[in-house]
């Protein structure tokens, strides 16, 4: 091989000029982080949406991971929380999915302190079989800040009991129009017209530019489709397949209904997922409002009905008409064609069970960055980014999927139709593992962690026939020595938080 051929050169044949169609949360993002990282290179970026379409309205609950992205796209966190009316996330109370009456809790936290090289719930497990049926939960502190509806700074290090992340909940437009003023200061240029067309190159199969009504033409080099549902540039224009998961994923549709807060209500740091006849409801605490959704399965369940059933269980006054929304859950084939990368609701539907098409957005917008390509588009780039995100939706997915599979609730058809769904592969070796010794499958480009499974696993009582044999290596007397320990901790780190109420008034107010 000639070495000097070889060796690396600077594209000869750089993008220039970016065009994303859409301005809601994934258009925004995408817009403010590549301004950012893009910088000085001369690349001019051009968000295109019309304020004629509204934007989907929710999306109002996030993961830690969204923390990430205030830091890289440069953003001040409390400024973005201020601006948002944001509160703390702490995780998700699932009330009702382990049968009626019960709550379990995802917490973005960990669980004990592993020991002599065996996780933390193996010696758990050791102990219940002994008697001791303490829930999982009084080993966590960021469980036990959320049901105080306290919240403390992270403290860091902190032995893994004391460890937890925290995230978001935010007025989904209120923080667009933040980030819209964050870009345009960085340089994106915003143009308010409506998207009638797209031409393709007929070489290439490439889109050329787009046609709006109120602006004529716009030409780029890549295209980013943040459109929406719809999906006008990947799914009308290329015509890229849109890959179903309605089989696993029953649920189609929802129905969203801001409420005031109640004068006596909780001011939650979580999000509360309650399971109901035909789906399940969102409650989303923010500063001036509380968000409310119904996620439901169409063939269980009327629209009518849905809205009432969600009418009658908000706390306080409606503050909108509720938004009814049809979705199907899965992701176009290809998120990446040719010179177009979809983001957000265009590329793919997971629903917000787990917050987790925002943290989507985020990761696509990365994943673009680092796999920008040069106006040659080397077909390796998109096949690399659409192997990633198809790993990622899948374990999504599965993690998902396990909810509505481990379910506890008897009495409703569509709760004991979910029992059914056939499981993909690796999903039920994952469950198989853990129910059988209690080991933790880890797969590549899993969005959620152990802890995260182990929640549900334990919340919905999923639980290993045997544990760890290692787990012996120390006497049941040691372990509820030490267990008691981590249970003092945990309830002197709770009593000396702040209430959620004070901690946001004090950092993010927004008056
Ligand atoms: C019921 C439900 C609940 C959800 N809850 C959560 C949650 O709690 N957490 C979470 O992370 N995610 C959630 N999501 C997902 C989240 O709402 C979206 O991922 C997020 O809002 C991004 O949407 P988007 O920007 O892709 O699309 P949209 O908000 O739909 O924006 C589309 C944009 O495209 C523009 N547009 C469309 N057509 C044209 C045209 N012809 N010309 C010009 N512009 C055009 C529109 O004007 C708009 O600006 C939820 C989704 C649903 C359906």
């Amino acid at each position: 091989m000639d070495n000097a051929k070889a060796a690396p050169s600077r594209s000869g044949n750089p993008i220039r000029s970016v065009v994303i169609v859409g301005g809601g949360t994934a258009g925004w993002m995408t817009a403010t982080l590549m301004a950012k990282r893009l910088e000085g290179l001369d690349v001019q970026i051009t968000l295109v949406e019309s304020s004629a379409i509204r934007t989907i309205g929710v999306g109002e609950a996030t993961t830690p991971a969204i923390r990430d992205y205030f830091r890289e796209a440069g953003l001040d966190e409390a400024a973005v929380m201020k601006a948002s009316k944001a509160t703390i996330k702490l995780g998700i109370a699932f009330d009702g999915w382990a049968g009626e009456g019960r709550r379990f809790f995802h917490p973005f936290g960990l669980y004990g302190t592993p020991s002599n090289g065996v996780a933390f719930h193996q010696y758990w497990l050791k102990m219940r079989a002994g008697g001791d049926l303490r829930p999982i939960e009084d080993y966590c502190l960021a469980t036990q800040l959320a049901y105080a509806n306290r919240i403390l700074p992270p403290p860091r290090p902190a032995p893994d009991y004391a460890f937890f992340d925290w995230a978001v909940h935010f007025d989904a437009g209120l923080y667009a129009q933040y980030l819209h003023k964050i870009a345009t200061a960085r340089g994106v240029q915003h143009v308010d017209a409506r998207v009638r067309s797209v031409a393709l190159d007929p070489q290439t199969g490439h889109i050329a530019s787009i046609d709006t009504i109120e602006a004529g033409v716009i030409a780029g080099d890549l295209f980013v489709d943040c459109s929406g549902f719809r999906a006008l540039l990947l799914g009308e224009a290329l015509r890229e397949p849109f890959v179903e998961w309605t089989h696993l994923l029953p649920c189609d549709r929802a129905v969203a209904i801001p409420c005031a807060h109640a004068a006596d209500g909780a001011f939650e740091p979580y999000t509360r997922s309650t399971a109901l006849a035909a789906g399940w409801q969102w409650r989303i605490p923010l500063q001036h409002r509380v968000g409310n959704g119904y996620v439901y399965c169409s063939g269980h369940i009327s629209d009518d009905e849905a809205v009432a059933t969600l009418t009658k269980r908000l706390e306080g006054e409606a503050l909108a008409e509720p938004n009814l929304i049809r979705f199907r859950t899965g992701h176009r084939r290809h998120v990446w064609s040719g010179n177009c990368v979809a983001i957000g609701l265009a590329a793919g539907f997971l629903e917000p069970l787990e917050s987790t098409s925002i943290t989507l957005i985020h990761s696509g917008i990365e994943r673009l960055l680092q796999l920008f390509p040069d106006r040659d588009f080397d077909p390796a780039l998109a096949m690399d980014y659409n192997r990633i995100t198809t790993l990622e939706y899948e374990r999504v997915r599965d993690f998902l999927l396990l909810h509505y599979w481990g379910n506890r609730r008897e009495d409703e058809p569509f709760w004991r139709a979910c029992k059914t769904a056939t499981l993909p592969d690796m999903l039920a070796h994952k469950i198989r593992m853990f129910t059988t010794r209690g080991r933790m499958v880890r797969y590549e480009w899993d969005s959620f962690q152990d802890p995260s499974w182990l929640s549900m696993f334990a919340g919905l009582g999923l639980l290993p026939e045997k544990w760890d044999p290692v787990a012996d290596f120390f006497t049941s007397d040691q372990i509820a020595g030490a267990f008691d320990r981590i249970r003092e901790k945990i309830v002197d780190g709770v009593a000396g938080a702040m209430s959620h109420r004070d901690h946001v008034a004090a950092h993010y107010s927004a008056t």
